[in-house]
């Protein structure tokens, strides 16, 4: 079957990596900027980021028939010195035409901090005047509940969004339905040591139904793994879901949400 990975972070695995999940289906990746593991010291820093996600990656990608798309921003951990934020914001405009860009993210909360908070209007700000779609990131483990619930106070709180053109990502069970029940799309996340399991993210498409979620690896430079979409693909099969549902969560929603950035310039697999 093929599919897609919405949110999986290419620039820190290997090129071995694109050739597995190409051999397994994949068929387009979509990478939103976060932190490098270290904090950056100086705009010029994101600015080469940028340039990596918007040039090399795509090339790299394509040479395994993958299509690479990506989000700008400065995430939420490197939110903290405000300053160097504003930079950032203030210089994203320059990347926001190029062929692949989907929109601003993964912008979102880390510690749910007064900073962070801050950083996350600009970025909505900037999107909203850019007619840019948004990728959220939320907390981990203790702080996920109240940061999902300061994310959407302040989603739902500026009238200008177009609910159905923002996705909150690393949804968990105790998440996902207010998420969903605001008219935002929800993103699982598969990941081993926290987050959500394929099980897990079964479970809630049982729950739930395939209407506007996503399942994500969110594969990084940390333990993760990522072919964990095919792992949820596997999981679904051996639940007997039939193949139609399997490929409206991992193929045809993405479709549908990307499609409504005017970067998203996709080639169906039947059409490479
Ligand atoms: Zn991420």
């Amino acid at each position: 079957m093929y599919y897609i990975d919405p949110h999986i972070h290419m620039v820190s695995r290997t090129t071995d990596d694109y050739e597995t999940l190409a051999k397994m289906g994949c068929v387009a990746v979509s990478e939103p900027a976060f932190w490098a593991g270290y904090d950056r010291g100086s705009v010029d820093g994101f600015r080469d980021y940028f340039e990596q996600l918007t040039t090399f990656e795509p090339k790299r990608a394509g040479w395994y028939g993958i299509q690479h798309f990506t989000w700008l921003c400065i995430n939420a951990k490197e939110a903290e010195n405000v300053a160097l934020s504003r930079e950032v914001i203030a210089m994203i405009p320059e990347f926001l035409d190029r062929p692949g860009v989907l929109g601003i993210g993964e912008i979102g909360l880390n510690k749910n901090t007064r900073n962070e908070a801050t950083i996350f209007l600009e970025h909505i700000d900037l999107a909203v005047k850019t007619n840019e779609q948004i990728l959220i990131h939320t907390p981990h483990l203790e702080d996920k509940f109240q940061g999902t619930r300061m994310i959407l106070d302040m989603l739902t709180g500026d009238s200008r969004l177009q609910r159905e053109r923002v996705l909150v990502d690393h949804v968990e069970e105790h998440t996902v339905g207010l998420v969903l029940d605001q008219g935002f799309w929800a993103g699982m996340t598969l990941y081993p040591v926290s987050k959500c399991t394929p099980q897990r993210a079964c479970d809630m498409v049982e729950i739930y139904g395939p209407e506007r979620l996503l399942v994500n690896s969110a594969g990084d430079w940390g333990p993760s793994k990522p072919t964990a979409v095919p792992d949820f693909i596997l999981e679904m099969r051996k639940r007997g879901h039939p193949e139609s549902l399997i490929k409206r969560v991992v193929y045809d929603n993405p479709l549908t949400f990307f499609g409504q950035s005017r970067g998203f310039q996709f080639k169906s697999p039947s059409d490479v």
